[in-house]
């Protein structure tokens, strides 16, 4: 028996396990054998759990067995970013600091996922803590993009994204606080959805800048997507942040009519583009013209003051949320400790990388009693104005359409020397996450060279469904 998992939807999942061409186990055995056969290349993941992944295996072929409902995701291969805590399953966060720890709980997506009957294969290599725009930032290297290894495939999700791309599973779980999925996803040529700030919930997402964070779903088209994203969604009484609003069924929403959408396109992201990106995302726009969308011009002004914005507030907010990391409680301890202090010091000191180290000392100034107001109060105001843009666009517009990145995926070293301009690569996906509105990338096709592009659409608070529409009806006609 040959299973092509690389060409399986969840949908292919469920018709072979059904008509018994795979069983469960047999599919997670084949998901294993790939994944471990192409991290020499990728270096994707960081763990592999086959006992977990055998064992919620045999628990679908049992359940189909008995003529049980085994869940809408039963048997499909899915591969977890590292961020997000698994019970007795290290998580690492693509840190040092977390190199041995085993978490005692599970995040509530993941329970979510087991419950729907999803089979995890393993951990994924991301920046640490989340902190990064092309993987670079991992304590266990780099990722390498499938597509063309000697080029990163974002960040910081980007070996969910590679997971993917790659074939070795049918969808993933990333995280995205500024575009560490869209990117991601943008690079690799996959689906990667960000949805409203609240609709999944973050209860066991390691917190990087916890108002900007989202656990959010890879796969290879929109249906799939879609999918994952019902499964996971929902109020969750452990997270006070997670939406009290109904999750509809997005999958039967894919179909609706997409004629007459107004389809907004901010002049400030159409500036200095690439121009391969930018011939790719207006061809993509023909397209959705054909379905009967209508293009309009729109101006989202606050565009200029994003990436200070969100270095500001991130950074502030993930030197708060790293102080826990301090030797006393979960993390590596230095073996240089004479002292409480010094012990906290060489422990911080070892075991976070330059980039955490930046973006800490970066938080605590902006924080600090002197420059509070200057920096942090300032930003805060601003990010108001940039979700203001967007909640007046769409008084007009039922739905935005940017590129994801400025470029496609850069060569492994091209940027790591350089971190402004890593943090301008960012500007197209911050200004979404700060508004916390749902938005997505969809593979707009690729340039010359081969190297994906991805369309980001953007739609209303809680409009994930329309969203998924248009990206549907886009991926059909394109
Ligand atoms: N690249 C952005 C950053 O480094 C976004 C990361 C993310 O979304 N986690 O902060």
């Amino acid at each position: 028996m040959s299973i092509e998992l690389g060409k399986l939807t969840i949908g292919g999942v469920r018709e072979g396990l059904k008509s018994r061409a795979f069983s469960a186990e047999e599919l997670a055995s084949e998901a294993l054998r790939s994944a471990g056969e192409q991290n020499a290349t990728t270096n994707a993941y960081l763990t592999f759990c086959p006992e977990l992944a055998l064992e919620a295996a045999r628990r679908v072929d049992q359940a189909i067995a008995a003529g049980e409902n085994p869940g809408p995701l039963a048997g499909v291969p899915i591969a977890v970013k590292d961020v997000i805590v698994t019970e007795g399953l290290r998580t690492t966060c693509g840190s040092r600091l977390l190199e041995h720890y085993i978490p005692p709980y599970s995040a509530t997506a993941i329970h979510r996922l087991e419950g729907a009957g999803g089979v995890i294969i393993g951990k994924t290599n991301c920046d640490e803590f989340a902190m990064g725009s092309s993987n670079e930032n991992s304590a266990f290297g780099p990722v390498h993009n499938p597509v063309a290894p000697d080029r990163v495939p974002g960040g910081s999700s980007g070996g969910s994204a590679a997971a993917v791309a790659s074939g070795t599973v049918v969808a993933a779980l990333g995280s995205d606080t500024g575009g560490s999925v869209r990117q991601p996803a943008s690079f690799c040529g996959v689906v990667g959805v960000t949805p409203t700030y609240g609709r999944v919930s973050r209860y066991g997402l390691v917190a990087y800048a916890s108002s900007l964070d989202h656990i959010a779903p890879f796969a290879r088209n929109v249906k799939d997507a879609a999918l994952l994203l019902e499964a996971i969604a929902g109020r969750d009484p452990r997270d006070s942040t997670s939406a009290d609003a109904p999750v509809p069924d997005y999958a039967a929403a894919l179909d609706g009519k997409v004629k007459g959408k107004r389809i907004g396109l901010p002049r400030e992201y159409f500036q200095s583009l690439a121009s391969e990106t930018g011939d790719l995302i207006m061809t993509a726009v023909d397209v959705l013209k054909r379905l009967g969308c209508e293009p309009v011009e729109i101006s989202l002004p606050a565009t200029d003051y994003a990436i200070a914005t969100y270095y500001i507030i991130a950074t502030a907010e993930a030197s708060s949320n790293l102080a826990r990391f301090d030797g006393v409680r979960y993390t590596t301890r230095s073996e240089k400790a004479e002292s409480l202090i010094s012990m906290y010091r060489n422990t911080r000191g070892e075991g976070f990388g330059a980039e955490c180290k930046r973006r800490i000392m970066l938080g605590t100034y902006v924080l600090s009693a002197g420059y509070y107001d200057a920096y942090y109060l300032k930003a805060q105001k601003v990010r108001h104005l940039i979700a203001q843009d967007f909640a007046k666009a769409f008084e007009t517009v039922d739905a935005i359409v940017t590129p994801v990145s400025p470029f496609p995926a850069f060569k492994i070293g091209e940027k790591v020397d350089d971190p402004l301009a890593m943090y301008l690569s960012d500007i197209y996906t911050i200004t979404g996450s700060l508004a916390g509105i749902p938005c997505m990338s969809v593979p707009a096709g690729v340039t010359a060279d081969g190297l994906p592009v991805g369309m980001q659409i953007l739609t209303r608070h809680f409009d994930e469904s329309g969203m998924f529409r248009l990206a549907h009806a886009y991926e059909q006609a394109a």
